[in-house]
């Protein structure tokens, strides 16, 4: 989930703290269900390995493709502004994500892997 704070990925289940902007986050954390709770004592507990995330994490594909669909829908630009391109994001919106035709080639270049981020990452 997304730190509402700083928008980085974090994982609250493995500290309620955001590791990169230090919000508590405690309030986020999902009430444990009963069948979560078994695979939480279960026996898996060797199959849970705690990742650190690099410190600028990379940004998700599938939310950058959802975001620039919204372009469709007369509000482009959001995926810009989501991967730190914010000069561009802000002329997409105030321009229907260049009337659309950046839109569609961002789509293509998100799908094709080749989109980047404002630190030139490629999106995962
Ligand atoms: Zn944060």
């Amino acid at each position: 989930m997304r730190c509402p704070y700083c928008g980085a990925e974090v994982n609250v289940s493995a500290s309620p703290v955001c590791e990169y902007c230090d919000s508590d986050l405690s309030d986020l954390i999902p009430k444990p269900e009963p069948a979560a709770d078994n695979w939480r004592t279960g026996q898996s507990n060797a199959q849970r390995v705690y990742v650190p995330g690099p410190q600028t994490g990379p940004k998700s594909k599938k939310t950058a493709l959802l975001l620039c669909c919204l372009g469709f829908f007369g509000v482009g630009g959001v995926h810009r502004l989501y991967v730190g391109k914010i000069g561009t994001g802000l002329l997409y919106i105030f321009t229907y994500g260049l009337f659309f035709l950046g839109t569609i080639v961002d789509l293509a270049l998100i799908a094709g892997g080749v989109f980047t981020d404002s630190n030139g990452e490629p999106l995962e």
